[in-house]
């Protein structure tokens, strides 16, 4: 899933200038904790399968690796369950056990990886490297810190003893970059395997640099758009180029897909978009500032609107957008075109049918001739309200490990696993809490990193939010 790679701290800033003078094979950590070796180690091996969907074997072996690390932790054969929805699709099921005075916790990542073609890397991308105080390699940001994250801490939990109130839930999937057919299963059919009050989902939600690298946010993600594509189709009975008519299949097309153009759905905010808007504000300049504090109280405030819809990061978080992205038409240079087609992708926000939309596109296009189908249909989710309890530990977590950083909810664009769980009525909370600096993210890119301090700091913030969450 996106999310957003590292940059150096001062600290590390200062270990890399160090270390540029080092010779290359230098490790940029020699000192690792015992608890930091583990989770490098983890890390290193998850890297080491090829985990793509081409090979679902590997994807295997990555789980049955990531079982065998906790067999021989202490957990018990019975606590650790590989299942095996479809074919070639696995996904492993892991129980910290607690004393059950509250209903379970979910904790959510994924080991498989998005293919990486080994020519076009700077390194080979299924070994972990380190350079420049970065861990590089295929999966280092997407998810398999996040794996790392939830496997490191269980093993280090159990080897202090502790036991929470609640027992924890460990799902990881081995396709949600592809088919989701494990997350689906778990929150469908397997769900007494998973049933939870809430999860915690490794894959989303992230920490924000500036580029002067001060941390300046701590986004926690609580609701994904409903990702849904239409194709409008043109028809007309054609005939030889050299006697034009009025009507023309591909003009129809045009002028329909300019209408839908110039529409804009309306604007509509959740809980989640209007504590972002009024927490993220003193982010911004304060003309931008001060139309996001207007919106949040008032969603109709027509200028707020204006202004803000201008920038496509705003327009995308307020709205339900569509967009034409696929074009085809015509059969020949010289006959009419017997049809012509646009694929629309939209994404629509949480809580907006569907069907409400395609009712609008068709509106929009009609007396143009032009038929409207869905060819791709997402599974909706609600928006997860985050609740004041959760939220002020996640808080009171950030500050006492990076100070007065403020915790923001934010809605996906795109879609990650968290999705089948909030469908089945599970609340999700993205919380990677690895920082970067956005547009800095390799995730399912060439040379994919993570900085090293990134990494470790999200393995400990995990650790204590595995035991406040977990009380
Ligand atoms: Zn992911």
């Amino acid at each position: 899933m996106r999310k957003k790679t590292a940059i150096l701290l001062s600290a590390t800033l200062l270990t890399m200038v160090i270390t540029t003078l080092l010779p290359a094979t230098e490790p940029l950590f020699s000192n690792l904790t015992p608890d930091q070796k583990r989770s490098e180690d983890i890390l290193a091996e998850l890297v080491s399968f090829e985990s793509t969907v081409e090979h679902p074997a590997e994807t295997h072996r990555a789980l049955q690796a990531m079982a065998n690390r906790l067999r021989q932790a202490g957990f018990p054969d019975n606590d650790i369950q590989l299942v095996n929805p479809a074919d070639d699709q696995f996904g492993l099921v892991v129980y910290y056990r607690g004393i059950a005075e509250k209903r379970p916790l979910l904790l959510l990542a994924h080991v498989d990886v998005v293919t990486a073609t080994p020519d076009a890397w700077s390194f080979p991308p299924f070994t972990l490297g380190k350079q420049n105080g970065y861990y590089v390699g295929r999966g280092t940001e997407d998810n398999k810190a996040g794996v790392t994250q939830i496997i490191s801490n269980f093993i280090r939990l159990k080897q202090e003893g502790w036991v929470p109130k609640r027992d924890l839930i460990a799902a990881i999937s081995g396709d949600e970059e592809t088919a989701g057919s494990v997350a689906q299963w778990l929150s469908g059919e397997g769900r007494e395997l998973i049933d939870a009050e809430y999860a915690i989902n490794s894959d989303a939600g992230y920490g924000e640099y500036s580029d002067s690298g001060e941390r300046r946010a701590f986004w926690v993600q609580t609701s994904e758009k409903l990702y849904q594509t239409y194709q409008l189709t043109a028809t007309n009975e054609g005939g030889h180029s050299s006697v034009p008519r009025p009507d023309n299949a591909i003009q129809d097309l045009a002028t329909a897909t300019t209408s839908l153009a110039n529409y804009r759905f309306p604007i509509i905010l959740n809980d989640g978009t209007r504590m972002q808007l009024r927490r993220a504000a003193a982010m911004y300049p304060k003309n931008i500032a001060r139309d996001m504090l207007v919106l949040a109280e008032n969603e109709s405030d027509q200028d707020a609107a204006q202004n803000l819809s201008v920038k496509p990061a705003f327009n995308a978080m307020l709205r339900t957008t569509c967009v034409p992205t696929m074009l085809s038409g015509g059969h020949a240079e010289n006959a009419l075109p017997r049809d012509a087609t646009v694929t629309v992708n939209c994404r629509i926000l949480p809580g907006t049918p569907a069907v409400a939309v395609e009712k609008e596109i068709a509106r929009l296009v009609s007396g143009q001739n032009i038929t409207v189908k869905a060819i791709y249909q997402g599974l909706p989710s609600e928006a997860s309200v985050l609740p004041d309890a959760i939220l002020e530990n996640i808080e009171t977590l950030v500050e006492e490990r990076w100070g007065d950083v403020p915790v923001i909810p934010n809605m996906s664009t795109g879609a990650t696993d968290g999705l089948f769980y909030r469908n089945a009525g599970i609340p999700v909370y993205g919380i990677s809490a690895i920082f970067g600096k956005p547009g800095d993210s390799r995730a399912h890119g060439l040379d994919e990193r993570i900085g090293i301090q990134d990494f470790h700091e999200s393995v400990a913030f995990w650790y204590q939010m595995l035991k406040t969450l977990g009380r």
